[in-house]
């Protein structure tokens, strides 16, 4: 199943939390997958209202294909696949699905919200159980198991939308300095920013001209057009408790 193999990156868990780190680590070059099997939690919401830049608020499934989609621009491959397995092996790691597909990685991203199941044969991983299961992290994210790390709702962060995603790209970025690149900051900045007085361009920023900048406002204008032209055609997904009213 996966295309290419080893892996730098795997992420467990394919909502905000782990569309934001994908996006993260595949934008500075790491090889990346994202293995989702399930709903992420966000498709229950009705209309999400505080997630910053929708002044009216957005379609939350809008919203993750959205995520989904700078994911894949970043160049993150995405699979439905269920992780069950996670083990140490050589520095590194090798993950298994449930359809008997295996990678090997240099670092895993649990973002699975609350399964860690498939956490189980590694030693050293502090689950914390309060009614349900989560994964004990420092603040950027380290379980303190080298190379394991845990994003969104799974370490713990408060059970909103913004702080998972904003946790998923807080965990990359601590990937990448961990991956020996300190003071790493994804920027995009305007032409000679940097380089105009003298300096190096830091780990992880690129310096753009107008020119440049005007293309890419372009085709963000049309990608955005694209996307709110219609409504989008999902419904809300209801708790699995709550039964139909007749
Ligand atoms: C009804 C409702 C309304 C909400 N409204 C708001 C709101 O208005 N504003 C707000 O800020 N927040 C809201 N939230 C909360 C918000 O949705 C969550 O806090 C946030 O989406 C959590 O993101 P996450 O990435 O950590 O988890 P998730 O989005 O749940 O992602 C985890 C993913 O991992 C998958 N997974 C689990 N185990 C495995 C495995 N072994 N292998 C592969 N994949 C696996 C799951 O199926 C899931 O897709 C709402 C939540 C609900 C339920």
């Amino acid at each position: 199943m996966f295309d290419s193999s080893p892996y730098d990156v795997v992420i467990v868990g394919g909502g905000v939390a782990g569309r934001s780190a994908g996006t993260f680590t595949a934008r500075h070059g790491l090889d990346t997958a994202i293995c989702n099997a399930g709903s992420p939690i966000l498709r229950r919401n009705a209309h999400i209202e505080n997630f910053p830049g929708f002044p009216a608020g957005v379609n939350p499934r809008l919203l993750l294909d959205m995520m989904a989609e700078g994911a894949d621009r970043a160049g993150c491959e995405r699979y439905e696949a269920e992780v069950t397995r996670v083990e140490t092996e050589d520095g590194g790691f090798v993950v298994e699905t449930a359809a008997g597909d295996s990678t090997r990685t240099e670092y895993v991203v649990a973002a699975s919200k609350n399964t860690v199941d498939y956490l189980d044969p590694i030693d050293g991983v502090g689950i914390v159980s309060r009614g349900k299961e989560f994964v004990d992290v420092d603040e950027g994210g380290r379980t303190g198991v080298d190379g394991l790390y845990a994003a969104g709702r799974i370490a713990e962060k408060p059970h909103q939308a913004v702080v998972a995603a904003g946790h998923g790209a807080e965990v990359a970025v601590s990937i990448l300095e961990d991956d020996d690149r300190p003071f790493y900051h994804d920027w995009v900045a305007p032409d000679r920013y940097f380089t105009g007085r003298g300096r190096d361009l830091p780990p992880g920023c690129e310096e753009i001209g107008e020119e440049e900048r005007r293309r890419r406002e372009e085709e963000s204008l049309e990608t955005m057009r694209e996307h709110f032209e219609r409504r989008h055609p999902d419904e809300p997904e209801q708790h699995p408790s709550v039964t139909e009213e007749d």
